[in-house]
């Protein structure tokens, strides 16, 4: 048995790079940074390897040249900065954030979380970080204000789950699901009263599903668990010895449509018997699910609005 993850490997990054600012002789010399235009980068931030279901959060980032490029613009003085701090630019949160792996400054906007983080590769980096997003103060605004706006649940409203309308109200008692509403008292935690019973309703709805898949597939049922991972809406990963396979889950499959919820839950199933995503797998999952192409398109289509969801 391999032991193989779900999502052997990183996103294909497609980087479209401007690299003229940087190889042109220049007649004078610039003492400013030199900016290496924007970066349009697939992978996902943090460096999680992606499946090809995960979100896609479709960062857009802009960057700095390497250090190596500026290490003669004695532009930046060192101040104390963070991992986690916050900035304030213009008005625009930005979170700063050291990452071992990024090799330059940039910044990127996490569509899953609405907000953007200015990166560097140590935190004696951090100040650069913070005057590069001073710099681009205007396309931080612009990658802010192009996100789906934050829903927040509230009494009077609708959530679907899994295709069906659920009024949502404020009831005395008990959070509770009826047939077509989500009830919970009213206090300060009814948001989160309420998104508590819509992850449970997904626990419920995804083990029953993975216990069919798994089922048809003539393999023993897996552990089951729902998270809320913001570049991926399910991993899988196999049985070793002493320990059954475990499947997991993003909780906002249940915001999806049933079809497309399924598709992810039989693709995962799928990864029972096939750890890769070669053509035997595919035929697996279609034979579990249908054509997968459609529901892809959805939940690529769909990714921004359903994290946007909030208590
Ligand atoms: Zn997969």
């Amino acid at each position: 048995m391999t032991q193989r993850r779900c999502h052997p490997g990183r996103a294909r990054s497609a980087k479209i790079r401007d690299r003229g600012v940087n190889s042109a002789p220049a007649a004078i010399p610039d003492r400013r940074p030199a900016f290496a235009g924007l970066v349009r980068d697939d992978s996902v931030f943090g460096g999680e390897p992606l499946c090809d279901h995960a979100v896609p959060t479709g960062q857009e980032l802009a960057r700095l040249p390497a250090k190596s490029d500026l290490k003669d613009m004695n532009l930046f003085r060192p101040q104390r900065y963070a991992d986690g701090d916050q900035l304030d630019v213009r008005g625009c949160a930005v979170r700063l954030k050291v990452d071992g792996r990024a090799r330059r400054i940039s910044l990127r906007v996490d569509r899953a979380k609405s907000e953007v983080v200015a990166l560097a590769p140590t935190p004696r980096r951090l100040s650069e970080a913070v005057a590069f997003a001073h710099e681009k103060a205007d396309w931080i605004a612009g990658q802010l204000a192009a996100l789906p706006t934050r829903q927040v649940i509230a009494p009077g409203g609708v959530l679907r789950l899994l295709g069906t309308p659920y009024r949502l109200e404020v009831g005395p008692g008990r959070p509770r699901m009826t047939e077509d509403a989500l009830m919970a008292p009213d206090d300060s935690a009814w948001g989160l009263r309420i998104l508590r019973l819509a992850k449970r309703e997904a626990l419920t709805r995804l083990t029953e599903r993975t216990a069919h898949h798994a089922a048809a597939l003539g393999r023993p049922m897996p552990s089951v668990a729902i998270a809320d991972p913001k570049a991926r809406w399910g991993s899988c990963r196999p049985a070793r010895p002493g320990h059954p396979a475990a499947i997991r889950y993003s909780w906002r499959l249940v915001l999806a449509p049933f079809a497309v919820a399924d598709y992810v839950v039989a693709h995962e199933c799928a990864h029972l018997v096939e750890a890769n995503h070669g053509p035997r797998f595919w035929a697996l999952c279609e034979q579990l699910a249908g054509d997968p192409a459609p529901h892809r398109r959805w939940l690529r289509a769909h990714a921004a609005e359903l994290h946007a969801i909030s208590a």
